[in-house]
């Protein structure tokens, strides 16, 4: 652990707690919950102005009964995928994938589209709700040799001593790396996300779109997430060492408005948001947990780095990371049942969604490997409901293994 911060550069904060929560989003928020249900004095902190503001995010989740196939060895789901009615602005029934303008292919697979400030506020006040003290514009900026953080509020330095704290700091986290946990530097391990909310445009309520093609989303996709009537979240993913040279990221998105099968129906519209964000999709790291410091969500690589999904994670692994450090500092065991549990419960599905992230690289970074794919009868609708599910099963493997040949031999 490094620790340059002398203990006089701070000042002190007079209570002391048994955690200090790192970053207010639905890893932080439900991990502060689960840890004060097991009775911890938790101090939860946002350097937000407001708890989900602002949010980056497409706002899709899938419903409680497709994260039941997707996750199937994870526990309670019921528990945490039931957001209230007032956050749900849309409920979708399927998804359509657009290969290179070429090919379409529509899976059936449900979600709700959230609002996501609305959501994020509603997990933080259900941990208010069970006693955590939430600290508002506060930022952690390194941590405390003897326990807890040094943060910065409204211009003053705080000490924060705690018996443990808990990153859930996002993507590139900062406690993550102040830790010395293993961060991944590899930039083809993040996409950025760049998303308009627009109005006045033609959607299918009922449909998830999501377009693969080089020429607007390099290394990931663009999609249009359906939010009302007229109404919908479009953006693009892309990996920066897959863009070409000269173009940004608001380039690509308007090549995907612009030139996409998917422009006629955009065109009219106008952007009421810009939401912009990193998502890791590196898979989890390989620790993340460390002395008196766990990690979780974003900042622990907890997504699924097919589709950059990060919330189901987040969601899952903040009530795993609650429960140790209840269980941890209450009974005195190692935080090692944290890493353990985690991968138990959802490690497979992240694992398998980088092994078919990795496919879906060698097919999406080259037109011989897409045709080879199509000849071959790879992409059709069972094969993407595998990806969906992240399911790596033998006819999988068999696939991964044909593509890793043709790479080698290309
Ligand atoms: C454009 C875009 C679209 C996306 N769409 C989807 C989608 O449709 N569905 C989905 O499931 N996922 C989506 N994701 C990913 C998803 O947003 C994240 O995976 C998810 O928010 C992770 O939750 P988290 O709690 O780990 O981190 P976050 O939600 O990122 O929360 C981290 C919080 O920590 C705070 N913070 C950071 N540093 C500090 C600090 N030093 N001190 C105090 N606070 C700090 C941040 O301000 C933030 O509030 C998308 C991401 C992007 C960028």
């Amino acid at each position: 652990m490094r620790h340059p911060i002398q203990p006089e550069e701070g000042k002190i904060m007079e209570e002391e707690y048994d955690v200090v929560v790192v970053g207010a989003g639905p890893a932080g928020s439900t991990s502060a919950r689960i840890a004060a249900e097991g009775g911890l004095k938790v101090l939860l902190i946002a350097r937000n102005i407001e708890i989900g503001v602002p949010d980056k995010c497409g706002e899709f989740l899938p419903t409680l009964e497709e994260m039941r196939r997707l996750a199937p060895d994870a526990a309670d789901l019921e528990q945490l995928f039931d957001p209230p009615g007032w956050c749900i602005l849309n409920r979708t029934r399927y998804v359509r994938f657009n290969f290179n303008g070429m090919r379409e292919i529509t899976v059936p697979f449900r979600g709700v589209v959230v609002d996501r400030k609305l959501y994020d506020n509603h997990l933080a006040r259900e941990a208010a709700r069970e006693g955590v003290e939430i600290s508002l514009l506060t930022s952690a900026i390194d941590l405390l040799p003897t326990g807890g953080v040094l943060a910065r509020r409204v211009g003053e330095r705080l000490e924060i001593r705690s018996r443990l704290v808990i990153g859930a700091d996002g993507a590139y986290s900062l406690i993550a790396r102040r830790a010395g946990l293993p961060v991944s530097r590899d930039p083809l391990d993040y996409s950025v996300g760049y998303q308009y909310e627009m109005v006045d445009i033609e959607v299918d309520r009922d449909y998830v779109e999501m377009y693969f093609d080089r020429r607007y989303a390099p290394g990931a996709y663009a999609w249009i997430i359906p939010k009302g009537e007229d109404v919908a979240n479009v953006g693009t993913g892309i990996r920066p060492p897959y863009m070409e040279k000269g173009l940004n990221i608001r380039d690509y998105l308007q090549n995907f408005l612009s030139h996409s099968p998917a422009s006629m129906r955009l065109i009219r519209g106008e952007a009421t948001a810009v939401k912009a964000g990193c998502i890791p999709v590196g898979g989890p790291m390989d620790r993340t947990a460390l002395g008196k410091v766990l990690v979780v969500g974003d900042a622990a690589g907890h997504t699924l780095p097919t589709v950059g999904g990060g919330v189901p994670p987040a969601l899952i692994c903040g009530r795993i990371a609650g429960a140790s450090a209840a269980e941890h500092l209450n009974e005195g065991g190692t935080l090692y049942s944290y890493e353990a549990n985690w991968r138990k419960q959802i490690g497979r599905v992240l694992e398998n969604s980088l092994r078919l992230r990795r496919m879906a690289d060698l097919l999406l970074g080259s037109d011989e490997a897409m045709s080879l794919a199509a000849r071959r009868g790879w992409i059709g609708e069972e094969m993407l409901m595998r990806l969906i599910l992240c399911r790596m099963d033998y006819k999988m493997s068999i696939v991964e293994k044909a593509l890793q040949i043709y790479k080698k031999f290309r």
